[in-house]
C-alpha cells in the first residue's frame, strides 16, 4: 500500500507527504491562519537498531526545522519507532537525545501512547527523562481504567499530559467498551488537568465535549492560554479555524513520512464514513 501510486494520493487525506519540507509547508500556512503544529514523522513498530538510530535522526532535523521557523510548534513520536521492542535502554538513549536537544532550544518532545502494553514502559519512560531534562510530556487515554491514577501522578510531577480518548482496540479488561464511558472520563480528566495540571492539551475532534470543555474552563476562570485544543491534521477543519478565531490555541498533529498506512488505518477505523470516502475517490476519473 504504501509504495503504490494510487493509494499514496488516497493518503493525503490525513497525511502532510512524505518529506520533511512537505511537512513544514503545511505548518507554514497553518501558522499563517493562528494554528500550530506538532509533526510526527510516520513509522512505529521497527526491527532493528539502526532504524530505531535513523528515526532518531529525522526528528533531531525535524525539531530544529520546525525551531528555526519560528512557531512554537514541536514534534510527537512513538516509542516503537525509537526501539522500545529492542531494549528499553537503547530506547531511552534515543529518546534522550531528542528531549536533550529540545531542552536546549526551549521546545518540546511529546511521546504518543500506544496500546496498553507498552503504557507502563510509556510513562516510566517520560517520567525518568522529564526528572533529568523537563522538555518532554506525554498522552493519556481517556479509555484506560488506570487514567485517572496515572494522570495524577503526572500532575504531582509537573509533566505536560495531552488527554486523547484512545485509538487502540483494547480488551475490557483495561479499557471501558462503551464510549459514553470515555467521554464521561474525557471530561472527568479534563477538569483533573485544568486544576492541576501543567499547560494541558485536549486533544479531540468531538464538538459537544468541546463545548463543555469550553463551559469548565469559562466557569473556573481558566484563561485561554492556560491551554490548547489539539486535533489531527485533515480532520474537522472547520472546527479547527472555529476555535482559533475565538482565541482559543490550537495545535493539529501533522503526520509526514512514507509509513503511512498503520496511521491511516486507525484514522479508517475510528470513522466508517471515511471508508466512503476513500470509495468515491478510488472511483473518480
Ligand atoms: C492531536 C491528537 C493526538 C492523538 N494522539 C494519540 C495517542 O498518542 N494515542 C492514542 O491512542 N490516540 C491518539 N489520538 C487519537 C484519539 O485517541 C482518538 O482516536 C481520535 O482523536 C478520535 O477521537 P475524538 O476525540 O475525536 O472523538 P470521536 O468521538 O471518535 O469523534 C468525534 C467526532 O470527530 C470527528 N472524527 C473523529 N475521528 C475522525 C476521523 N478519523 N475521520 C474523520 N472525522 C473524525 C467526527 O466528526 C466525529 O463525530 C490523538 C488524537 C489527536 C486529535
Amino acid at each position: 500500500m504504501e509504495t503504490s501510486p494510487a493509494a499514496r494520493r488516497l493518503s493525503t487525506r490525513f497525511v502532510a507527504g512524505e518529506t520533511l519540507e512537505q511537512a513544514l509547508e503545511v505548518a507554514r500556512k497553518l501558522k499563517a491562519e493562528g494554528i500550530t503544529v506538532t509533526l510526527d514523522h510516520l513509522g512505529e513498530s521497527v526491527t532493528t537498531l539502526e532504524e530505531a538510530a535513523e528515526a532518531r535522526d529525522v526528528y533531531l532535523r525535524t525539531l530544529d526545522a520546525i525551531h528555526a521557523m519560528g512557531t512554537d510548534g514541536n514534534v510527537s513520536l512513538k516509542l516503537t519507532q525509537f526501539g522500545l521492542d529492542l531494549g528499553t535502554a537503547e530506547c531511552v538513549a534515543n529518546v534522550e537525545r531528542l528531549v536533550a536537544r529540545a531542552a536546549e532550544l526551549g521546545s518540546f518532545v511529546r511521546v504518543d501512547m500506544e496500546s496498553s502494553e507498552y503504557t507502563d514502559r510509556t510513562l516510566n519512560l517520560v517520567h525518568e527523562l522529564h526528572a533529568k531534562h523537563g522538555a518532554v510530556g506525554v498522552v493519556i487515554q481517556a479509555y484506560l481504567y488506570r487514567s485517572q491514577a496515572d494522570t495524577e501522578k503526572l500532575c504531582a510531577a509537573g509533566i505536560r499530559v495531552r488527554l486523547c480518548k484512545g485509538a487502540y482496540l483494547e480488551p475490557a479488561a483495561v479499557a471501558y467498551p462503551r464510549k459514553s464511558d470515555v467521554d464521561a472520563a474525557y471530561l472527568s480528566l479534563t477538569k483533573c488537568l485544568m486544576e492541576r495540571g501543567v499547560y494541558p492539551a485536549l486533544a479531540t475532534h468531538d464538538e459537544a465535549l468541546i463545548r463543555r470543555i469550553r463551559q469548565f474552563a469559562d466557569e473556573r476562570r481558566v484563561p485561554r492560554d492556560a491551554f490548547e485544543f489539539q486535533m489531527l491534521y485533515g480532520i474537522r477543519r472547520d472546527l479547527q479555524r472555529r476555535l482559533a478565531a475565538d482565541g482559543y490555541r490550537v495545535r493539529l498533529y501533522v503526520p509526514f513520512g512514507k509509513a503511512w498506512y498503520p496511521y491511516y488505518m486507525r484514522r479508517l477505523a475510528e470513522r466508517p464514513a471515511n471508508v466512503f470516502f476513500i470509495l468515491r475517490n478510488l472511483f473518480r476519473r
